[in-house]
């Protein structure tokens, strides 16, 4: 059984511009969680989101 839906996001750094494309889970409000935490250079706060 699988009740939560999954998304795939793109993640884009604003520092250095480096891309992460990951697959999430979809929560009750809406937003994606992906667990992800910080990108290679630290930043953990500057980032565009694409859902797709
Ligand atoms: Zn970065």
């Amino acid at each position: 059984m699988f009740k939560t839906q999954r998304a795939k996001v793109t993640i884009r750094c604003n520092i250095c511009g480096e891309k992460f494309t990951l697959r999430g889970r979809r929560e009750p409000g809406g937003q994606v969680e992906t667990g992800f935490k910080q990108c290679l250079c630290d930043n953990d706060k500057h980032f565009s989101f694409n859902e797709s």
